[in-house]
C-alpha cells in the first residue's frame, strides 16, 4: 500500500483531519494497521476492539512508533485529545471501508472463495495455479472473516496480478458483507454442507448463505460453481443469472476424471493431483476452472494445463491433508485442525484408499451442529464402519462418542477416551501406542477444540 493519503482516508471515512495531527492532506499513508507488534512509521493505525482485546489500549504507543494518526471511537478521541486521532463511530466499519476503497484501485482478477469447507485447501491450489501465471495476493493462513478480508485485501499493490481473497461465515449477512468488501470479478462456491448447521438452522439456509457471494458480486463478475452439489447449483440459479462456469468429477462445464488416486483426466489432458483425496481432486478442478474463467475457452487444453503437467506444489496450513511417516511403515494423516460432517466422511475415504495394512481412525466431537449432532456423529460411525476400518479410537464428550460408537457398531476395534477425563489427551496417546504396528495408516480428525493435534504431539515424543 503507497498510494493512498491521509487526505483520501478521512475523505472515506467522511471526517476532518484532526486538528493535532502534524501531517497534511496529502501525507502519503504507506499502510493502515491494527496490530502495534509490527507497526511501521507512515502507517495509520485502527483501533479494534474484540472479545479479549481492546486497540484503544495500544493507541499511545502505535503514535509513539511512528502511526501518523489512529482511527478510533469517539469516546475514546474526547479523552485523548492531545493525539492525532481520526474518530469514527464503528472502526471496524471504517477498516472495511478503506479497503474497500483500496479494492477499486485495481483492475486485477480479484477471486473470492467460500463454502462449507474447502476453503482454504482451494485458496491455496487457485494461489498456486496462478502463481504461474504472474504475482499473486493470498490470504495468509485463515483470516477469512470481517477483519480478515479487509487486511488481505489493504496488502494488495501494484505489484499483484491476482488476487485470492478466502470467506468465511458462522451466520446469515456475512459472505455478503465480505463480498462488498472484496468485490471480486470471480466468485467461487465450493459446496454447501452442514458446517455451522448448529448457528443456521438447516442445510438450504446453509446454501443461501453462501451464496450471497453470488448475489453481492458484481453483476459482470463470473460463479465459479460445483456441479456435484444440487443444493448449492439449485439455489444460485435463484439467485444469479450471469457467466458461470461449473466443475465437478460427476458433471460440469470442466468435468474432472480420476483415473487413479494420483491422476486427474481434464479436457483430455492428465494431472498429478497435488493433494490426496477425491475432495482435493475437486478443489484442485475448482482452480482450474478459475484458470479457464480468466482465459476463456479458446486456449487448448494443452497449452493451459502446460505448467502443470509436472504437478504443481501446494503448502497447506497445519493439520489439513498432512501426511507423514512417523515409524517404519507407520503413515499418519493429520487432519487435526477441523472437522464437520463433510470433511469427516472424505477424510474417512481418504483413509480408506491409502495402501496399507491397516487403517485405523482416531476422531473426535464435531462441534456446532446442534440437534444435528448426534446424529452426524452416528453417520460418521457408520461410514467408518461400511469402509471397513479396522480400528477407531475416539476422543469426545460421553454423547457424541457414544453415537459415533454406535454407528461404528460391528468394527473389529472400538476405544473411547472421554475428553472430561484428566489427561486424556495422554490416555489416548498411550492406548494407540499400544495398538500401532507396522503397516498401519491412521487418521487423526476432530474439530479444532478437541487439540488432537496433542495426541500427535505427545505420539511424535515417543
Ligand atoms: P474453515 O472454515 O476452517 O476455514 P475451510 O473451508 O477453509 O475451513 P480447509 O481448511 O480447506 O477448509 O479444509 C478443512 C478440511 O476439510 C480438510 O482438512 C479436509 O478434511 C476437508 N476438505 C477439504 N476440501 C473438501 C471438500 N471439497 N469436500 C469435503 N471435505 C473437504
Ligand atoms: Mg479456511
Amino acid at each position: 500500500m503507497s498510494i493512498i493519503t491521509l487526505g483520501q482516508v478521512a475523505k472515506i471515512l467522511a471526517i476532518n483531519l484532526p486538528f493535532q495531527c502534524d501531517f497534511t492532506d496529502s501525507t502519503s499513508v504507506i499502510g493502515i494497521t491494527t496490530d502495534t507488534r509490527s507497526i511501521q512509521p507512515g502507517e495509520v493505525f485502527l483501533a479494534l476492539q474484540g472479545e479479549h482485546f481492546n486497540g484503544h489500549d495500544f493507541v499511545e504507543q502505535a503514535i509513539n512508533q511512528g502511526a501518523i494518526a489512529a482511527i478510533v471511537t469517539p469516546d475514546f478521541a474526547e479523552t485523548h485529545f492531545h493525539l492525532p486521532l481520526l474518530p469514527v463511530i464503528n472502526p471496524l466499519t471504517a477498516y472495511q471501508k478503506i479497503a474497500r476503497w483500496w479494492r477499486d484501485q485495481f483492475q486485477i482478477p480479484i477471486i473470492g472463495v467460500t463454502g462449507s469447507v474447502g476453503k482454504t485447501t482451494t485458496k491455496e491450489l487457485i494461489a498456486s495455479v496462478l502463481t504461474t501465471q504472474g504475482k499473486v495476493l493470498k490470504t495468509q493462513a485463515n483470516y477469512n472473516n470481517e477483519i480478515g478480508v479487509p487486511k488481505t485485501v489493504l496488502q494488495l499493490t501494484t505489484d499483484h496480478d491476482f488476487a485470492v481473497v478466502e470467506m468465511a461465515m458462522r451466520g446469515k449477512g456475512q459472505i455478503a458483507e465480505l463480498t462488498q468488501i472484496a468485490s471480486p470479478t470471480i466468485g467461487v462456491i465450493t459446496n454447501v454442507g452442514t458446517a455451522h448447521i448448529g448457528l443456521l438452522g438447516s442445510e438450504q439456509a446453509i446454501a443461501e448463505a453462501k451464496c450471497e457471494l453470488l448475489a453481492e458480486m458484481p453483476k459482470t463478475s463470473l460463479a465459479i460453481l460445483n456441479q456435484d452439489q444440487p443444493r448449492l447449483i439449485k439455489t444460485a440459479a435463484t439467485l444469479w443469472s450471469g457467466t458461470t462456469i461449473t466443475y465437478g468429477l460427476e458433471a460440469g462445464d470442466l468435468r474432472g476424471e480420476l483415473i487413479d488416486a494420483q491422476t486427474l483426466r481434464v479436457e483430455g489432458v492428465n494431472l498429478p493431483l497435488p493433494l490426496p483425496g477425491i475432495h482435493n481432486a475437486s478443489n484442485f478442478l475448482a482452480a482450474l476452472a478459475v484458470l479457464r474463467g480468466i482465459y476463456g475457452w479458446d486456449l487448448s487444453p494443452e497449452t493451459l494445463y502446460a505448467p502443470f503437467l509436472e504437478g504443481i506444489t501446494v503448502q497447506l496450513p497445519d493439520g489439513r491433508a498432512k501426511r507423514y511417516q512417523w515409524a517404519e511403515d507407520i503413515v499418519i494423516l493429520d487432519e487435526t485442525y477441523n472437522a464437520g460432517l463433510e470433511s469427516m466422511l472424505a477424510a474417512l475415504r481418504l483413509l480408506a484408499q491409502t495402501p496399507g495394512k491397516r487403517h485405523i481412525a482416531v476422531l473426535g466431537t464435531m462441534k456446532e451442529l446442534g440437534e444435528r449432532s448426534l446424529e452426524f456423529h452416528e453417520q460418521v460411525g457408520r461410514t467408518a464402519r461400511e469402509l471397513n476400518l479396522e480400528g477407531l479410537f475416539i476422543l469426545a464428550d460421553f454423547e457424541a462418542a457414544n453415537a459415533l460408537a454406535t454407528g461404528a457398531a460391528g468394527l473389529p476395534f472400538v476405544e473411547i477416551v472421554d475428553i472430561q477425563a484428566s489427561n486424556a489427551h495422554q490416555q489416548m496417546a498411550e492406548q494407540l501406542k499400544e495398538f500401532i504396528q507396522p503397516g498401519d495408516r491412521i487418521l487423526f480428525k476432530a474439530s479444532h477444540s478437541v487439540q488432537l493435534n496433542r495426541v500427535v504431539e505427545l505420539l511424535s515424543k515417543n
